[in-house]
């Protein structure tokens, strides 16, 4: 398999535009959980960069479990996330959820997000799978390491080798964290297959109180990266995710002390 240790024994290093991902350097992704206004991306872009993060989060097309519920900006929340990410020199990241949205994710973001509830939308793997923009591949909520690693296998044998998996909480009998934070998927995915491993202790825990101890838990699990949400008004004006996203202060704070821990990209 493509993604095995055994058919490619060194780390990948996705390189996007100088961020070298997957090496002994973190990166950290940061940013709301939706684009919102071009007002709260900008000023969280800045926020994201002052804190000495790489990459900017936001989702454009956001993946909701009702109907009703904010389904995200579209089309136009791209558009601000790119300008918000080139005014300050970080890379974007953002969630497409169908194949018909690919081209236009791709033209807007540098990293293609495929979201815990779409790990196993074949069709949607397989158009990632001819573009070369790298992917960021949550493991499904209820998925095995081995269905997470048949997934990315998917892109990879489509063409596209960019691809980095990211650990986000398994649903188990526990319901007072959001999800389960299965950090051992940490080294036992470095051990099975050579991609990066971001974790995303945000939606692992769906509790901003346990958040920061849960990153430098991740850190010292090995993770490659991090994924982090952070608004400057997460009580009030969050459209969603507000209670586990930090507040700009925390998130600074937090980045300050991942550097004693390890380099940032
Ligand atoms: C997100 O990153 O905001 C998101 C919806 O994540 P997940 O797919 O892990 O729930
Ligand atoms: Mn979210």
């Amino acid at each position: 398999k493509l993604a095995s240790r055994e058919f490619h024994p060194d780390d990948t290093i996705i390189e996007v535009k100088g961020v070298r991902i997957g090496g002994d350097d973190l990166v950290v992704m940061g940013g709301p959980c939706a684009v919102e206004t071009p007002e709260q991306i900008d000023e969280i872009a800045r926020l994201v960069k002052e804190a000495g993060g790489q990459v900017l989060r936001g989702g454009a097309f956001k993946p909701r479990t009702g109907p009703y519920s904010f389904q995200g900006i579209g089309v136009e929340g791209l558009k601000w996330m790119k300008e918000a990410g080139d005014k300050y020199g970080l890379l974007t990241i953002t969630e497409v959820m169908a194949p018909e949205f690919v081209d236009i994710c791709a033209e807007y973001a540098d990293i293609m997000q495929v979201g815990t509830r779409n790990m196993q939308n074949f069709d949607l793997l397989r158009k990632l799978g001819t573009i070369q923009n790298p992917v960021l591949l949550k493991r499904g909520f209820s998925s095995t390491y081995d269905e997470w690693l048949n997934a990315a296998e998917y892109i990879l044998a489509g063409g596209n080798p960019n691809v980095m998996l990211c650990e986000r909480g398994i649903r188990t009998f526990e319901t007072y964290t959001r999800n389960t934070f299965d950090l051992a998927a940490v080294p036992v995915i470095q051990e099975l297959s050579h991609l990066p491993v971001i974790a995303d202790p945000s939606h692992a825990t769906g509790r901003r109180e346990l958040v920061e101890r849960m990153t430098k838990a991740s850190v010292a699990a090995g993770a490659n990266g991090l994924i982090i949400e952070m608004h400057t008004d997460p009580d009030n004006s969050a459209t969603g995710d507000g209670v586990q996203s930090l507040f700009p202060d925390q998130f600074a704070n937090l980045l300050k002390e991942l550097e004693q821990l390890a380099p940032l990209c």
